[in-house]
């Protein structure tokens, strides 16, 4: 089976962001990602990953 992607030899860590997140922090900005519960821009490496703040992956519905 052949991998088409084999030519991108991009390296797969947990947080898919940190490297741009490094980049663009020279420049004093951040890589966030927004909420999908309630909507809120999330620059925290975890919260990014999973699309959630903390507050809404705890309750787990999001009702403020
Ligand atoms: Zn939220």
């Amino acid at each position: 089976m052949r991998h088409l992607n084999d030519n991108q030899n991009e390296p797969v860590g947990p947080d898919p962001l940190a490297s741009l997140d490094a980049e663009v922090r020279r420049h004093g900005a951040r890589v966030a990602t927004k909420c999908r519960v309630c909507g809120r821009w999330l620059v925290s490496p975890k919260s990014r990953a999973a699309h959630e703040g903390p507050t809404c992956r705890t309750k787990d519905g999001g009702a403020a």
